[in-house]
């Protein structure tokens, strides 16, 4: 099960992702974190990637491209992945389709508002990755992390002049991606403007009829 995740950021990719990623046992692999990885050990990728982007643009597709096939290659990935936050165009579309074969991509629909109401209020944990929001998702105790006890933080890139910047970026550089699966006959559509447990059920469902042949 080779899923590709797309949709502006802010559109429930990363929460989807680990909820999918926990019930199938399958990893999620997401560009973004292992960006945010690097520059936090403050290594020559975090230096390369860190401006690029707290400004919200896109790091070279060269080298993100270099970067997924490498991870792909690992072991845990060989029974099926979910890749989240790539690929954001279509020359890295074109490279994944050399090296991979991809079973579905889900395109996750929001609106322009959702999207800012939700990465303006996105928390996440320094230790694991976990998502919260400080209003529709809350820790239990503010500013901690329900999981592990890490501290919340605010991403560099959730500000709100990098949040239009990263729709503007998502408008002109991935949205064509949505034709470009379709037009191979991979894409299938859920309304991710609602409640993540919405979302899941639509991921489900998708699942069901495209793997066990369910539902339809
Ligand atoms: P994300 O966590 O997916 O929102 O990604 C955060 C940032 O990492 C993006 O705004 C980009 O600067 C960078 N990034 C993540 N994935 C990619 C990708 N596939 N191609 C280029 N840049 C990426």
């Amino acid at each position: 099960m080779n899923l590709i995740f797309l949709g502006a950021p802010g559109a429930g990719k990363g929460t989807l992702a680990a909820r999918l990623s926990k019930e199938y046992g399958i990893p999620q692999i997401s560009t973004g974190d292992i960006f945010r990885a690097a520059v936090k050990q403050g290594s020559e990728l975090g230096r390369k990637v860190q401006g690029i982007m707290e400004k919200g643009e896109l790091v070279p597709d060269s080298l993100t491209v270099e970067l997924v096939e490498e991870r792909l290659a690992q072991a845990d990935a060989q029974n099926g992945y979910i890749l989240d936050g790539f690929p954001r165009t279509i020359a890295q579309a074109d490279a994944l389709a050399s090296f991979q074969k991809i079973d579905m991509a889900i395109n996750f629909n929001t609106s322009d508002e959702v999207v800012i109401r939700r990465l303006s209020g996105r928390r996440v944990c320094r230790s694991c990755g976990a998502i919260y929001h400080v209003e529709n998702m809350p820790p239990k105790f503010e500013g901690k992390c329900d999981k592990c006890g890490g501290e919340l933080y605010t991403r560099d890139d959730d500000t709100i002049e990098s949040i239009k910047n990263r729709l503007r970026v998502y408008k002109d550089q991935t949205e064509p991606l949505i034709e470009y699966y379709r037009g191979k006959g991979l894409l299938r559509d859920i309304d991710s403007s609602t409640s993540p447990e919405e979302s899941f059920s639509q991921i489900k469902s998708l699942l069901l009829v495209g793997f066990f042949g369910l539902g339809e």
